[in-house]
């Protein structure tokens, strides 16, 4: 009986050791804004199907040490927003960069932020008013974020957390469509983080899925799958706050897609398999989360010459002339074109239990399924689109097999050229060294 007691009250103490608190603010546009995603709307939004969110999850160890997971319904974080928050966030409440932790869950019907200059031909003559709006949207989200960060801060309570990982099935290798030799794999595990009052309530779940929230692609703001998923959960569990964390699955789509019944189903689906997980038993998470936030250099192949670029003007692919015309722009105000980004390499081990590698751009599930193998089936969480979203990041066969993924998205975006086949080598030697600095 006495036994009993201690046990009980070790377990009590053992609660004690963390608090967290988590809070939403919305960011839905209030106003007619085009789209982040798809190059082939030709109008801006018409609607909204679905409020999106700024979600925060803060978390406090024994030691006092304060980190913060933000989760966006957004397609993109780049640093023009995620600098500026994680600037108030270190002024504020003194948590310093590898500290906080963005991700995106890369819907597809949500607003542009930032740069509109790759999106000029395609708007037309809309362009000149949604440059406005667009700017207006841009400039007002950080403090959107900055709100939810100090929210969840201030709703800081004692707390326990559990980890477990589900499956959902509806995440299909999207390379495989039109190529359907190629090998295709997926990534359906379904990672799931508890955070519950001393009481048992349910007070967060920050769970992730490996997969484009592409189902919709019309004119409609929502948060697509993931945000049907997130308010599943937050109907299930009164007072609840749901954050998706969008996993490595560049080259995942949810098929088959476009209608939002499907949406609303594998949002469901998605649901359901964090429910199965919530009710069976998960593994503890002791205390303490030690974090790393770094960056390592990745190669671009060298642009054309400028000579070549001034012919590539008058190409007949339009995308062609576009991606020209911003190289030249670069070289124009910048004397020259960059070779190299900076590739961002986060990781928070919480207590021994578990780990969240939270890896920047659109990565595809090689990556996942390597360093899940590397680092343990059961305690390893691999996030992509975590902190700067600026394109996507082959594995060394989908570089080698190239198609979109491998290297002809870059076209899209302001970057010389695809990554050099170093691109899987560098990011891996950096994912060690980060992960070998935690243990
Ligand atoms: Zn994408």
């Amino acid at each position: 009986m006495k036994l009993l007691a201690m046990v009980v009250l070790f377990a009590c103490a053992m609660r004690a050791e963390w608090k967290a608190g988590a809070a939403k603010v919305p960011i839905t546009p209030d106003e007619s804004i085009w789209l982040a995603g798809y190059a082939a709307r030709t109008k801006p939004s018409e609607g909204v199907r679905q409020a999106i969110y700024a979600k925060a999850l803060a978390f406090e160890d024994a030691a006092g040490r304060k980190s913060v997971v933000v989760t966006l319904d957004l397609v993109s974080i780049r640093p023009l927003t995620a600098d500026v928050v994680a600037r108030h966030v270190r002024e504020k409440h003194g948590i310093a960069r590898e500290r906080i932790l963005f991700n995106v869950s890369h819907t597809h019907s949500a607003p542009i932020v930032g740069d509109v200059s790759s999106y000029q031909s395609r708007m037309g003559s809309y362009f000149d008013k949604q440059r406005e709006v667009i700017a207006r949207y841009t400039a007002a989200l950080p403090g959107k974020i900055n709100a939810a960060v100090d929210q969840a801060i201030a709703a800081l309570e004692p707390a326990t957390l559990h980890f477990e990982q589900g499956f959902a099935g509806f995440a299909v290798n999207r390379r495989r469509v039109g190529r359907r030799e190629l090998p295709g794999p997926v990534d359906h595990d379904v990672p799931v983080l508890a955070v519950r009052a001393p009481s048992g309530d349910l007070r967060a779940v920050l769970f992730g899925y490996a997969c484009h929230n592409t189902v919709l692609g019309d004119y409609e703001v929502n948060g697509d799958y993931a945000g049907y998923a997130q308010a599943a959960l937050e109907a299930r569990h009164p007072g609840a706050v749901a954050l998706f964390v969008e996993g490595a699955g560049a080259d995942s789509n949810p098929l088959p897609r476009r209608s939002v019944e499907l949406a609303a189903r594998y949002g469901a689906t998605l649901a359901d398999a964090v429910d199965e997980v919530l009710k069976a038993k998960m593994k503890p998470v002791g205390d303490g989360l030690r974090a790393v936030y770094e960056t390592v250099e990745v190669k671009f192949e060298s642009a054309p010459p400028e000579s070549e670029l001034e012919k590539q003007l008058s190409d007949k692919d339009e995308y062609v002339r576009q991606h020209a015309q911003r190289m030249l722009f670069l070289k124009k105000r910048d004397g020259r074109i960059p070779d190299t980004y900076p590739y961002p390499v986060q990781a928070w081990r919480f207590g021994s239990e578990m780990t969240l590698l939270a890896l920047g751009g659109e990565l595809v599930v090689d990556y996942s399924l390597r360093f899940k193998e590397k680092y343990g089936w059961d305690k390893l969480w691999v996030a992509g689109y975590s902190n700067d979203v600026f394109g996507y990041v082959p594995s060394l066969r989908v570089w080698k097999e190239g198609g979109y993924e491998g290297g002809g998205a870059f076209q899209f975006t302001s970057f010389p050229g695809r990554f050099r086949e170093s691109v899987d080598s560098i990011v891996t030697a950096k994912v060690d060294e980060v992960m070998n600095s935690l243990r």
